[in-house]
């Protein structure tokens, strides 16, 4: 049994925009001619520094603009075979070989320079597998992911707030949100999955067969044990209506706030998931609780709410579970239309706010921040102000419980044909 986690704190420095994309390097690795014969041949559209420059300039961008690395190609896969051919290549010429989904990680790890950066994001597919199980393709984005599953059955998916993080990365490194207190991890979520590995082989992944790279692939992180092509995932019902909230504090009352959230948000009904945020200006306490918002009300005035400080704003509102979603994308990622759910799917005419310059530190702790603590935290934004920001997100609840394991066999499916044995693995 994994211990009780408490709290987890996120500490976010620093998130300035720049309005211009720095240049590729001159030091890049070019793609050698044999390379881009080969990937060519395996139907992958190539781009260099040489055959379209512009083109594989702004292609090789991920969130963080922090990080501008050259690969020596770019190529899109849309099929688990197109992966198995660009590997396959990748291996021929000794090249390794970066897989991208939605570029979101803090370090922009899936661009390596002189590497092929392979971007899965075309390999977005969902399909329900029965009534609470859906195949996704590795490269769905979060937005489309949630916005699919409420359209076939009004299924829910625990996960991150950003619709454009990718499955790809976001399932195999953790992923966590508004409802992992109810339902736990995204990659607790993971019943199956896909994966070509170094040799171009696809293999699967679940509970009868390479149990241990199911395992390791459930926060182990991305990038290291192969190329995952698709996710079997377990999903929820929600509640028809659930409640969402924002509230504020001058910065002045951080520590009576969050010395009252630390104390009490662990021991919270898992219906409830909770962040606690500080800015240069202020103190929010913010999240989602599936039920009604009397009921929350409740909770929160049984556990000393209404004797905090001052308010300076207060924002409940109970809605559809889909526009929650929606409504947290849109004031927290910039998402627009944020009138119409379909901008979820992130399709043309929608948006989401641009890639920005930032460094992210993250931490465990299971243990309340001290006095002390609180106070440098507070004197931190008070003394020195910034774009940055500290956020802390609640555990417990289901998080601290080990997923069930699944039997494939249960949900009326026969192991996968593509068994390979261990010794092919990475
Ligand atoms: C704006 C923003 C908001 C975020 N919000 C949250 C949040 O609410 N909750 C949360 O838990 N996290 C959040 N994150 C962190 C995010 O979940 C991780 O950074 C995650 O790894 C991003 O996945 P990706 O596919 O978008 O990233 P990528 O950069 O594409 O990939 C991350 C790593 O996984 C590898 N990888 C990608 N696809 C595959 C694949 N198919 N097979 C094998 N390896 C692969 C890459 O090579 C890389 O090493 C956020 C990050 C950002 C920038």
């Amino acid at each position: 049994m994994r211990s009780r986690l408490t709290v987890i704190v996120l500490l976010v420095s620093c998130g300035l925009s720049r309005a211009t994309m720095q240049m590729a390097g001159s030091g890049a690795t070019p793609a050698t001619a044999g390379l881009v014969q080969c990937l060519q041949g395996a139907g992958a559209s190539v781009l260099t520094q040489s055959s379209d420059f512009t083109t594989y300039n702004a292609s090789r961008q991920v969130w963080n603009e922090k990080f501008q690395r050259n690969p020596a190609a770019i190529v899109y896969a849309s099929s688990a075979d197109d992966v198995q051919r660009i590997v396959r290549c990748c291996r021929q010429f000794d090249v390794n070989v970066s897989p991208r989904s939605g570029g979101h990680s803090y370090e922009g790890y899936a661009v390596e320079d002189g590497a092929v950066l392979l971007d899965i994001s075309g390999i977005n597919s969902l399909q329900m597998l029965d009534s609470s199980h859906a195949i996704i393709g590795a490269g769905i984005k979060l937005g489309p992911l949630y916005l699919g599953l409420w359209q076939n059955g009004s299924r829910a998916f625990p996960a991150g707030v950003c619709p454009a993080v990718g499955a790809g990365g976001h399932l195999t490194g953790g992923g966590v949100g508004l409802i992992s207190r109810k339902f736990g991890l995204a990659s607790d979520q993971i019943v199956e999955l896909e994966m070509v590995d170094a040799n171009g082989n696809l293999i699967t992944a679940n509970a009868h067969t390479n149990s241990d790279l199911l395992f390791a692939s459930q926060g182990g992180g991305g990038g290291s044990l192969g190329i995952i092509t698709s996710f079997t995932i377990q999903t929820y019902p929600v509640p028809e209506m659930v409640t969402i909230f924002t509230t504020n504090w001058d910065l002045s009352d951080t520590m009576p706030t969050l010395g009252w959230w630390q104390e009490h948000a662990p021991a919270w009904p898992a219906e409830l998931g909770t962040d606690f945020q500080v800015f240069s200006s202020n103190a929010q306490f913010s999240g989602m609780y599936l039920g009604p918002s009397s009921d929350l009300m409740a909770i929160l005035n049984n556990t000393g709410y209404q004797d905090l400080p001052a308010k300076q704003s207060e924002d409940f509102q109970e809605l559809p579970y889909i526009a929650a979603l929606l409504h947290n994308a849109a004031s927290s990622q910039g998402l627009k239309p944020a009138e119409d759910i379909n901008s979820l799917a992130l399709g043309p005419g929608t948006s989401v706010s641009g890639r920005s310059f930032f460094k992210a530190k993250s931490q465990l702790s299971n243990k309340p921040i001290p006095q002390a603590g609180m106070q440098l935290i507070q004197d931190a934004f008070a003394n020195e102000g910034g774009q940055g920001y500290w956020q802390a997100h609640a555990q417990g609840g289901a998080i601290s419980a080990l997923p069930v394991r699944v039997d494939l066999k249960e949900l009326g499916r026969p192991a996968h044909p593509s068994f390979c044995p261990s010794s092919s693995r990475v």
